[in-house]
C-alpha cells in the first residue's frame, strides 16, 4: 500500500488540528475549573460527596482527554516528518478508512488488537 495522497493527508492534518485545539481548550478549562474550585467553602457531606464523584469522573475524562491529546500530537509531528500513515509497530501503511476514522492511530488494525489482548501489558 502507498502512502495517503496529499489531499487525504491535508484533510486528516485539518481533523487533527481540530481535534488538537478543542483538547487543549477542554484541559484548559478543566485547569481553570480546578483551580476556582478551590476557592469555594462550606459545604454539607451530600454535596461533598457528590462533588467528589464528578471529580473522579472527570479525571478519567482528563486523562483520556491527555493521552489522546498525546497521540494527537505525535501524529501531527509524523506529519511533518513524513512518516505519518505508517503503522508505528510494523512499519505498514494503516488503511486509509482507519485513518479516517482514527487520524491520531499510531497504529495498524493489526497491531492494535495485539496491544488491546489482554495479558500482553504493553502500552501507547
Ligand atoms: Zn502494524
Amino acid at each position: 500500500m502507498s502512502p495517503p495522497e496529499p489531499d487525504l493527508l491535508a484533510r486528516l492534518r485539518g481533523l487533527l488540528a481540530l481535534r488538537q485545539q478543542e483538547l487543549r481548550a477542554l484541559l484548559q478549562d478543566a485547569a481553570e475549573a480546578r483551580a476556582s474550585d478551590h476557592g469555594t467553602e462550606v459545604q454539607d457531606f451530600k454535596d461533598v460527596a457528590a462533588e467528589e464523584s464528578r471529580a473522579a469522573i472527570d479525571d478519567v475524562a482528563l486523562s483520556h482527554a491527555t493521552t489522546e491529546l498525546a497521540q494527537v500530537s505525535a501524529a501531527l509531528r509524523r506529519m511533518d516528518e513524513g512518516s505519518y500513515g505508517a503503522c508505528q509497530e510494523c512499519g505498514e501503511q494503516i488503511d486509509e478508512r482507519r485513518l479516517l476514522a482514527l487520524p491520531a492511530t499510531p497504529f495498524c488494525t493489526a497491531c492494535q488488537a495485539d496491544h488491546e489482548r489482554p495479558g500482553r501489558g504493553r502500552r501507547l
